[in-house]
């Protein structure tokens, strides 16, 4: 990651830190809203289940872009962060900007989503 200067990779890293903390936050309190979200009569019963679903689904999301950050975190310990992982291009500092969990290049990243 030579081409990222060191207050680059400074600040993406609080980024993610940051980002990291609202997760854990925002997942911590829809967990508890998930087990007490217990609706009131019959009528609401639909719409409490798909209240819980819609926010179980959001919860395994935040879980998987937590793991996600986790894993970039410990990329720029070992100074492999910005590194695409399909062909080794570096990745440019506004693309990781805009998004400091990405782990391939547009060009990698564009393959990928045809291929889906
Ligand atoms: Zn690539």
């Amino acid at each position: 990651m030579e081409h990222l200067t060191k207050e680059q990779i400074e600040e993406l890293k609080q980024m993610l830190l940051e980002w990291k903390k609202q997760l854990l936050k925002e997942s911590q309190d829809s967990m508890g809203e998930a087990l007490s979200y217990e609706g009131g009569d019959e009528i609401d019963r639909a719409d409490t289940e798909a209240g819980r679903l819609v926010m179980l689904r959001n919860l395994d999301r935040d879980r998987k872009v937590l793991k996600r950050i986790e894993i970039t975190l410990r990329k720029i310990e070992y100074g492999t962060y910005g590194i695409c992982e399909m062909c080794g291009a570096e990745i440019p500092y506004e693309r990781l900007k805009a998004r400091p969990i990405a782990k391939l290049c547009i060009k990698c990243k564009e393959i990928e989503e045809e291929n889906e």
